[in-house]
């Protein structure tokens, strides 16, 4: 992942039109998704930051000062939260899913038997997480696992995972555009909008 900039942070652009992901996330979700949530962790950081020692650091660094820190929690939770939206967005594109690209189809095949071994373990994770939280394909010891973090908590603070992929499974990710199926809604987003080719670059 390229280190973000420190202070002021930036809403970057969105990568597409707010309706390029329609119909499995409709242009409705993305503009409350990114439009409020994730520009107001932006806003936020910037003004929990200003005039600190985090002031000078990119949003992984802030993230890494601040994680287990009781005093620190609102920091880290809007900074791994802006981070963890950054990576979201890139995880997925209009016309995604389909047949992964080299050089990671043959590492989904030896971690997880086939793509659809993959998928399924994806939305596995999804199923299972109780409450707000995120699901992610990350790199670890050279293997690819599936693993799932809570409210804000991200892969990005541990050492030992690279995050390839990330899904956000939020209600506010799904909830108007499926209610409470979130099953249904990781299904159709690895189906039709996951970023193999960002998962792939995530590699290097
Ligand atoms: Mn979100």
């Amino acid at each position: 992942m390229t280190p973000h900039p420190t202070h002021p942070h930036q809403l970057p652009p969105l990568p597409y039109a707010q309706d390029a992901l329609a119909p499995v996330i409709s242009a409705r979700t993305v503009a409350c998704h990114y439009g409020k949530h994730h520009r107001g962790y932006v806003d936020t950081l910037n003004k929990l930051v200003a005039g600190t020692a985090f002031a000078a650091m990119t949003l992984e660094q802030i993230i890494n000062a601040s994680a287990g820190r009781p005093d620190d929690a609102a920091i880290f939770n809007n900074a791994a939260q802006a981070l963890n939206h950054n990576f979201y967005w890139r995880s997925l594109r209009p016309g995604g899913g389909g047949e992964p690209p080299l050089p990671i189809k043959p590492l989904i095949d030896a971690c997880f038997g086939s793509l659809e071994g993959c998928k399924q373990a994806l939305v596995a994770a999804a199923s299972a997480r109780l409450g707000s939280g995120w699901v992610w394909l990350v790199l670890e010891a050279g293997k690819l696992a599936v693993v799932d973090t809570a409210n804000a908590e991200t892969p990005a603070s541990q050492a030992t995972q690279r995050p390839l992929l990330a899904i956000d499974v939020w209600e506010h990710a799904y909830y108007l555009d499926v209610q409470e199926r979130r099953a249904e809604h990781v299904q159709a987003l690895l189906d039709t909008l996951v970023n193999w080719g960002f998962a792939a670059d995530n590699l290097a």
